[in-house]
């Protein structure tokens, strides 16, 4: 049997924005006694359940976070009517949102300021993609993809912002269609650095490996996006949440064995999957101590 390889990436697992909100989320918990967190901090079911041993509770909705207590907005961040909200009822406001999510709302609502046509290009779900049309007064249009032009009505003055987690070339395919259309167009270019770099670093690992674990959680964007993405290289791609989930036959017929994470992905997951795919493989490790990311 051959021997097998694992690679990893360098730009892979927590990002800048979310090893700062959960930074300020364990802070918010040493201090107040009691701290909600205004949905889940990441979606990464782990992470979530360590922060509700430390005393952490996630609530759906300002409304239910009792008068003179904290509650942290996180990462994605949120509209308007929360901070609004959170003064109304007391509630002491801990502001997590990524400074670059907080880079896309400022742009979103400059531009809804200059009666620009909005258009929020991201997942229309996504709370990050909510809170950005928020920011914008509700004046802003979440769009998927460039097919969905159609069914909007396009004016002659046009301004994109973009979810920081979207593809370059789907924002690309987004501006050269509405050029021909419009008198004016502005466009933010806000998809994430950190989000980027690893979407190429994981593309150039998948083109050099037989098999590529993607790590991280099911309802995590980004995870999801690097999955689709590696799997697009033509590379047989599997997207897990925990090294429990690797199975022994994954490994059959593969040399090369690579390993990606997405931002909300912590280190300790990652490191897990690695010694789980060295238990898997057995002798079959040509060099146990490379370092996989
Ligand atoms: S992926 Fe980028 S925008 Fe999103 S939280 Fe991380 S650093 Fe911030």
């Amino acid at each position: 049997m051959s021997e097998l390889r694992i690679l990893g990436v360098d730009e892979a697992g927590f990002c800048f924005g979310v090893r700062r909100a959960l930074q300020l989320a364990k802070e918010a918990t040493e201090k107040h006694p009691e701290v909600a967190c205004l949905g889940p901090l990441i979606h990464n079911r782990q992470v979530v359940e360590d922060l509700e041993r430390r005393g952490m509770r996630v609530v759906e909705d300002i409304s239910e976070v009792r008068s003179h207590s904290a509650a942290l907005v996180r990462a994605h961040g949120a509209g308007p009517t929360v901070y609004q909200a959170a003064r109304d009822a007391q509630v002491e406001l801990i502001d997590a949102t990524c400074p670059f999510v907080r880079r896309v709302q400022q742009a979103a609502a400059q531009f809804a300021e200059e009666d620009y046509q909005v258009l929020v290009l991201g997942e229309r779900d996504h709370p990050e993609a909510q809170a950005i049309v928020a920011h914008a007064g509700g004046r802003a249009t979440i769009i998927e993809s460039a097919a969905e032009l159609e069914q909007i009505g396009i004016t002659k003055r046009v301004a994109v912002v973009c979810q920081t987690t979207q593809r370059i070339d789907t924002l690309q395919e987004l501006v050269s269609t509405l050029l021909p259309c419009v008198s004016e167009l502005r466009v933010a270019n806000t998809i994430c650095d950190a989000t980027s770099k690893r979407q190429k670093a994981s593309v150039a690992l998948a083109q050099q490996v037989d098999l590529m674990i993607v790590i991280g959680g099911y309802h995590s964007a980004n995870t999801n996006r690097l999955a689709q993405i590696c799997r697009a290289t033509g590379t047989r791609t599997e997207h897990i949440e925990t090294a429990a989930e690797l199975r022994g036959e994954w490994l059959d017929e593969v040399e090369v064995v690579g390993i990606t994470a997405g931002a909300s992905t912590p280190p300790q997951a990652v490191e897990d999957v690695r010694t789980r795919l060295l238990e898997l493989a057995g002798e079959r490790v040509e060099d146990p101590s490379a370092p996989a990311t």
